[in-house]
């Protein structure tokens, strides 16, 4: 089969996606077609797994080739919904699908109410591996804000079946990975916050309209710093204007 196509590619928070979900057309053999078993078919957690590291054909990613691998049914029984490495993101099954992928069963709550990432990686700490890391780690956050869900909802495959040593390539160091999680989560609502005030502003004698963007009114000049600092540790520019009111 020729490299995957995608339907769409998508890109939120600076993660390009490549969109491709799974149909019952598609021929996969074990797409369930069953929405998730929550209120909505909401995802209610997010599912963190490591696949190795694969030669890839050039002109293409190892996402790309678990993504296609999977259309072609050569993952085996294994369905999940999005595979990232250090470069590229696949998103093969709908979030609101019922995946296969947790070792708990037809009803079980991994497979039947979590979104599962594939993070392709191999322990070395090279750059690609930790790019994927890191990347999987802002795939997990999106996806853990998508859905209002804190970081208690972030799952290893292990904790929906414990004798799968799985993620293999995080589990050593995971509260690591998931500080790494909840600093990109913090930074999405900082993100979301500043857009939410953005309001019009003024127009100039040419008839433009200028935007500015707040992110908070503070009666403490500590706490403005304070914010000024979360926005600087997440990337943003910041100043701070005081004003009489
Ligand atoms: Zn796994």
């Amino acid at each position: 089969m020729a490299f995957l196509k995608p339907d769409a590619v998508t890109e939120e928070y600076g993660l390009r996606i490549a969109e491709k979900p799974i149909t019952a057309q598609s021929g996969v053999r074990y797409y369930s077609n069953r929405r998730l078993n929550t209120p909505d078919h909401r995802p209610a957690y997010i599912t963190v797994h490591n696949t190795d590291r694969i030669r890839t054909a050039a002109g293409t990613t190892m996402a790309e080739q678990y993504a296609r691998a999977t259309y072609n049914n050569n993952m085996g029984d294994v369905v999940v919904h999005y595979y990232i490495d250090g470069e590229d993101c696949w998103h093969i099954l709908a979030d609101d699908t019922v995946g296969w992928h947790a070792a708990d069963g037809v009803n079980g709550p991994g497979n039947t109410k979590s979104v599962a990432i594939e993070i392709i990686m191999d322990g070395s700490g090279d750059a690609a591996d930790k790019a994927a890391e890191d990347r999987g780690a802002l795939l997990a956050a999106i996806l853990l804000h998508r859905y209002g869900l804190g970081m208690d909802r972030l799952k290893t495959h292990r904790d929906w079946y414990p004798k799968k040593y799985c993620p293999a390539y995080l589990l050593g160091h995971w509260q690591a990975f998931a500080d790494r999680v909840k600093a990109h989560l913090a930074a999405l609502e900082a993100a979301d916050g500043a857009k939410e005030n953005a309001a019009p502003e003024q127009t100039d004698a040419g008839g433009r309209t200028f935007y500015r963007v707040q992110v908070g009114f503070y009666g403490v000049k500590a706490n403005a710093e304070a914010m000024k600092n979360r926005l600087k540790q997440a990337g943003f520019s910041a100043i701070i204007k005081e004003e009489k009111v």
